[in-house]
């Protein structure tokens, strides 16, 4: 690794820091609504030293549990357009006919400093990112059954039912996706909130060890 001091920036290169490591890690977690994904991710977010959330661009409109920048930054079409064009996304997607996507040079410098950066995207971007980071660590979280997913998407009362049943049947749809890709090397049954913090952490914690060894390379060189 090369701390090189002439490695200074300049206009759209990278800013490297003495300190920069390049050993992060990527992480993505997926899974369909109702599933607690967010809950989850935060979690992990939480108790994982170094650990950051990418927050993506959407062109959804912001509701009022929304907060711009934490949750998302809520951009328009012309906005998203110009981002394709300027290749600032590591993967988007449509999700529900909006448009989100991953920040790219975010993304990579906070890979360069060697944090753990949290993705929280649908499959279609799970598996673009995968085919472009094969390094990645990607997480699928499923529900303990589809009973219980169908419960929980009733308990939010957000929705009506028939807005329910298109979710419930989206849901099933992404989950034989997830398993059939090939993009995920984790599924996590969140059966207990806590319970599945855990395993997420203890997941990521050992993705993190995995590749903190590779980049230090073998003992003795
Ligand atoms: P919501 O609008 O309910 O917050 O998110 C809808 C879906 O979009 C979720 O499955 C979420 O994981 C996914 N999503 C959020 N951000 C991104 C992103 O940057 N890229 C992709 N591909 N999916 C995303």
């Amino acid at each position: 690794m090369s701390h090189d001091q002439s490695d200074t920036h300049t206009e759209g290169e990278p800013t490297r820091l003495p300190t920069d490591t390049d050993d992060g890690l990527l992480v993505i977690f997926s899974g369909p609504s109702g599933v607690g994904k967010t809950t989850i991710t935060r979690g992990v977010e939480r108790r994982v030293p170094d650990a950051v959330f990418s927050v993506s661009a959407t062109t959804r409109a912001k509701t009022d549990a929304d907060v711009d920048g934490v949750d998302y930054r809520f951009i328009d079409d012309a906005e998203f357009d110009a981002m394709i064009a300027e290749d600032d996304f590591l993967e988007w997607a449509d999700v529900f006919g909006k448009r989100y996507g991953t920040p790219r040079p975010w993304v990579d410098e906070q890979l360069r400093r060697g944090r753990v950066v949290i993705l929280e995207i649908d499959v279609e971007g799970a598996k673009q990112v995968k085919s472009r980071r094969p390094e990645a660590t990607a997480i699928f979280i499923l529900p303990p059954s589809s009973e219980e997913l169908l419960e929980r998407l009733r308990s939010r009362k957000r929705e009506d039912e028939a807005a329910i049943q298109r979710r419930y049947a989206e849901a099933q749809r992404e989950i034989a996706d997830a398993r059939a890709c090939g993009a995920y090397d984790h599924f996590l049954i969140n059966e207990d909130l806590e319970a599945a913090i855990d395993e997420a952490v203890d997941t990521v914690t050992r993705a993190r060890e995995t590749r903190q060894a590779r980049s230090r390379g073998p003992v003795g060189q």
